[in-house]
């Protein structure tokens, strides 16, 4: 027998160690941004084509590159930042490894031009599959622009595996704002398909914040800024009259790279408190600063979580720090506390952070009772799913998207039957619904979330939703990566009865909302549309449309907590029972619980 090990070629180990760094069009932009960064530029470039996929080209006025510099740049492990093991727990450019051109190298077509001051002519490299194929003296200013194009060229599995150019699109946006957000003294510009984007003059943090997010925040930012021996904050919140119904304008940067930590959003959250309402997010973008060794060094670098090596220190700066910033702009009613005074004695830290609580419903021994006996709301037994409509009402209109897969079986004779008089409402929130062996306790908000999928997915399907004209058409101002997944959605949501019109500038004008939706409330509307979308984007396996649909079912639904007059309960439980899945919400949450009375009367001892 021969022996059967071997050594990958090069530029095969390459692509598989690229795929590590380069996921997609947008990661490649954030090592090219960060790149020019740390090579001193203060102007950058950025363009792309068919959002990444054909071309991703960075300029900049940086310090350059040496011929021989410029062809090891592409070799893997190479770098000008990190000399040994400790510098890795000092470093303070943005990136290390030297992994990011060698990746690129691997899986695009990549052309670098490259000069610095000192030299006379630049050098200009071509590369393919990690190979070198040309390279020749040019004329150039000083500076560096690396182009890559036809990303994955070499690698389909890959490139097939890209989203829709509006999706890639977004997360370039996003990569393009995190760094030109932290960098506002160096200028940078964003073209897509030969169109600007972005053009952001090189200003103050405030001018930058302004330039990226919108006006509407100019005179609007607080600023926070505290320093202490162990770390400093600085940066702006927005009052709490721009909070808006999307998470989008939510920043951390932890010794200037992008960072995503629910608990110190949390620590944020916290510290607006009372003043702003429930459901809204605060505009922030902050900047802290500390110690790299305070800082666990093993997350992986292109990962954006980071750990802390004492978080409740952390927390409770960040959360006084914006409390202290609020006070002082007499925007918060407390007044009477001293930042360091609470952080020494870590105030935030002695009552500790919770995690969200689980829903304690479903521990209770009730809820366990009824539903694992009966488990009304499991969507197991197709058979169970139409009957209700032949119980119920059997010769209205049905909608005929949702035909049961299974015939109506003998069980329709076990299945119970709502009575919808006398229908009682507990607590703004359940309903209370007899049936001839018990009674149903419906969730009001899940009851019109299943509702409004089923007649939001006829809506797509077909008969579109009515739209009400608006009288005075209001414009809404969208976070660039809200612009370009609306523009996205634009022809579902019309569907559904939203005209809307992209206006340029990330602006849309609504000329028509359906009918239910109340004049005055369209940007809301379509504001907390957005956050729920982008709550369900990270899930792969619905579709856009079907994301949509449960995104607006779920955001639209008459919450719990409001109070509903006799007719709207009646209208609200017949229309549940004709629905075709009345049972679940589309993401799979009860409608509501079934009580039978001969448990009940076990339950008293009878
Ligand atoms: P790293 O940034 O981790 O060092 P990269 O693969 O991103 O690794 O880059 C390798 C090296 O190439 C850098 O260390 C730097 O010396 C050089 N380099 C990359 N981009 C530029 C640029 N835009 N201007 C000047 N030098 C650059
Ligand atoms: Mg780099």
């Amino acid at each position: 027998m021969p022996d059967i090990i071997q050594l990958l070629p090069d530029n095969i180990a390459n692509q598989i160690a690229a795929g590590e760094v380069i996921q997609r069009p947008a990661s490649a932009v954030k090592e090219l941004l960060e790149n020019a960064v740390d090579a001193g530029a203060t102007e950058i470039n950025l363009m792309v084509n068919d959002a990444g996929k054909a071309l991703i080209q960075v300029i900049d006025n940086g310090k350059g590159m040496s011929e021989t510099d410029a062809r090891m740049a592409f070799e893997r492990h190479a770098t000008s930042k990190i000399k040994n093991i400790e510098d890795l727990f000092k470093i303070k450019t943005m990136g290390f490894r030297g992994e990011a051109l060698a990746s690129i190298a691997a899986v695009a077509q990549v052309e670098l031009k490259s000069k610095r001051e000192e030299d006379e002519t630049g050098v200009f490299i071509e590369i393919e599959n990690s190979q070198v194929i040309k390279q020749e003296p040019i004329a150039m200013q000083t500076g560096t622009s690396i182009a890559m194009k036809n990303l994955f060229f070499n690698v389909p599995a890959r490139r097939n595996f890209l989203k829709s150019n509006a999706a890639e699109l977004r997360h370039i946006v996003d990569e393009f704002i995190r760094v030109a957000m932290s960098f506002p003294e160096i200028f940078f510009s964003f073209t897509s398909n030969g169109q600007q984007v972005f053009h952001l003059e090189k200003g103050s943090m405030k001018q930058r914040i302004v330039q990226i997010l919108g006006n509407s925040y100019a005179a609007k930012l607080v600023p926070v800024q505290e320093q202490t021996d162990y770390m400093n904050i600085y940066g702006f919140v927005g009052k709490p009259e721009t909070a808006k119904k999307t998470r989008g304008d939510q920043y951390f940067f932890v010794n200037n790279r992008f960072i995503k930590s629910a608990y110190l959003n949390h620590a944020v959250m916290n510290a607006f408190n009372e003043m702003i309402a429930k459901d809204s997010f605060p505009m922030y973008t902050l900047f802290i600063d500390l110690d790299p060794s305070q800082l666990d060094i093993n997350v992986h670098p292109t990962k954006q979580e980071i750990k802390f090596e004492d978080e409740k220190i952390v927390y409770a700066f960040v959360q006084s720090a914006i409390k202290h910033a609020l006070a002082q702009f007499s925007i918060s009613p407390t007044l009477d506390f001293d930042l360091d005074a609470s952080i020494q004695s870590l105030d935030a830290v002695s009552k500790p952070f919770t995690e969200e609580k689980k829903s304690s419903a479903s521990s209770s021994s009730l809820y366990n009772t009824f539903t694992k006996k009966n488990q009304s709301h499991f969507v197991e037994s197709k058979s169970e799913l139409k009957h209700w409509r032949d119980f119920y009402e059997k010769d209205k209109p049905q909608p005929d998207t949702f035909k049961p897969q299974v015939e109506v079986t003998a069980l329709i004779t076990q299945n119970p039957k709502p009575e919808t008089q006398n229908l009682l409402q507990l607590h703004n929130s359940f309903i209370v619904v007899q049936t001839n062996r018990g009674y149903f306790l419906v969730h009001q908000q899940n009851a019109h979330e299943r509702i409004l999928y089923e007649r939001f997915a006829l809506a797509v399907e077909g008969k579109p939703i009515a739209t009400q004209q608006s009288l005075f058409p209001a414009t809404i101002e969208l976070h660039a990566a809200d612009a370009v997944l609306l523009k996205e959605l634009l022809p579902d949501m019309n569907h559904l009865g939203y005209q809307l019109e992209p206006f340029g500038n990330n602006t849309f004008v609504i000329q028509g909302t359906p009918a239910d939706v109340s004049q005055g409330n369209e940007k809301t509307a379509i504001e907390k549309m957005l956050e729920q979308y982008k709550h369900f984007s990270s899930d792969l396996k619905y579709s856009k449309r079907e994301k949509l649909l449960r995104s607006l079912a779920l955001q639209q639904s008459v919450k719990a907590g409001t109070s509903l007059t006799d007719k709207e309960i009646k209208v609200l439980i017949d229309d549940l029972f004709n629905c075709a899945i009345p049972n679940s919400t589309a993401n799979g949450k009860p409608t509501y619980l079934e009580f039978k009375k001969e448990e009940l009367d076990k339950l008293f001892g009878r």
